[in-house]
């Protein structure tokens, strides 16, 4: 980012964003842009094949200034977020899942994302926070093409469950200023129970380490909003905290330190956790401090409050 714009400008002025939105779209009839690698033909309706149910078009649950992110992203005026619905995850315990599972939304166009972008940059959000934006790179980068056209100049959030592709996510660099991916599991057996993909832990970090090559570490500007950098979730699970200790020492041992994290204790059994023990009970009190306590040990030290 430089002093005055994202570093996407850059990219749109010198004709590389459409190139790679180009580049993006061009992949979708032979889909392999998530490490799921189905080979669906998403241009098809129905795409049949694509684990992640989605087309040609990003279908879209919600998009509004959202003042439950962290604060270095919601600041004063809320965070622009845009949640898509489908995933490529799906996680039977998913916080979301009327979002990810059962896909209340309506599909829009290029011109009508990047409509919802310049919507949000009017009503002051400090930021756009694409929601689950893993199956649809595709479709944001055509729409941010349009938008960055149209006057869009906010940092953009790359907010993800952590299960991408790291040739893929070669294709936003310079385009996002700030990345927020989940770690959930290190487990590959809890991975491969609780969202089907038994590779995630090594995809997770290998995607972590291509976002932290990208931009860094989290960095806050005066009023102690986020600029850019990587900022990483960890959804405390019960039952797991020697998981919940595993993803501490990669971030401190294997990226950095000072990697930005929220330790979220507001774990709750939803979508169809209640047939999956231990996920069918809340976090408990103990649990939430012994995660903190587990983060710290490990040598983190930089926390955000949601
Ligand atoms: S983005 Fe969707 S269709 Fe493409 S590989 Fe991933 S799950 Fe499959």
């Amino acid at each position: 980012m430089s002093a005055d714009y994202p570093s996407y400008v850059g990219l749109w002025r010198s004709g590389q964003l459409q190139q790679r939105a180009e580049q993006a779209i061009g992949a979708l009839s032979d889909c392999t842009l998530c490490p799921r690698q189905c080979h669906a033909d998403r241009l098809q309706e129905p795409p049949r094949g694509a684990y992640c149910r989605t087309g040609r078009l990003a279908v879209v649950s919600s998009a509004f200034p959202h003042h439950g992110e962290e604060d270095c992203l919601r600041g004063y005026n809320g965070s622009g977020t845009i949640f898509f619905c489908h995933c490529n995850l799906r996680c039977v315990f998913c916080q979301n899942f009327d979002i990810s599972w059962e896909a209340c939304g309506r599909p829009l166009d290029a011109r009508g994302l990047a409509r919802l972008m310049l919507r949000l940059q009017d009503a002051g959000c400090h930021n756009i926070n694409f929601v689950t934006p893993s199956h649809v790179v595709a479709q944001i980068l055509e729409a941010l093409v349009i938008a960055v056209e149209q006057g869009l100049r906010l940092p953009l959030v790359y907010n993800t469950g952590g299960y991408d592709r790291a040739e893929t996510l070669r294709l936003l660099d310079g385009v996002f200023d700030i990345y927020m991916p989940d770690l959930k599991f290190l487990d590959p057996a809890a991975a491969k129970l609780y969202f089907n993909a038994e590779d995630y832990p090594q995809v997770a970090c290998e995607a972590i380490r291509e976002m932290h090559r990208q931009v860094g570490v989290l960095e806050l500007d005066h009023t102690g909003l986020a600029r850019r950098g990587v900022l990483v979730r960890h959804l405390v699970m019960p039952g797991y905290l020697e998981d919940t200790r595993r993803v501490m020492r990669f971030l401190a041992q294997e990226i950095s330190p000072d990697t930005f994290v929220n330790v979220m204790a507001q774990y709750h059994p939803a979508g169809y956790a209640r047939r999956y023990p231990p996920l069918d009970r809340p976090l408990s009190l103990a649990e939430c401090r012994q995660a903190l306590h587990i983060a710290r040990e490990e040598g983190l030290h930089r926390f955000a409050r949601d």
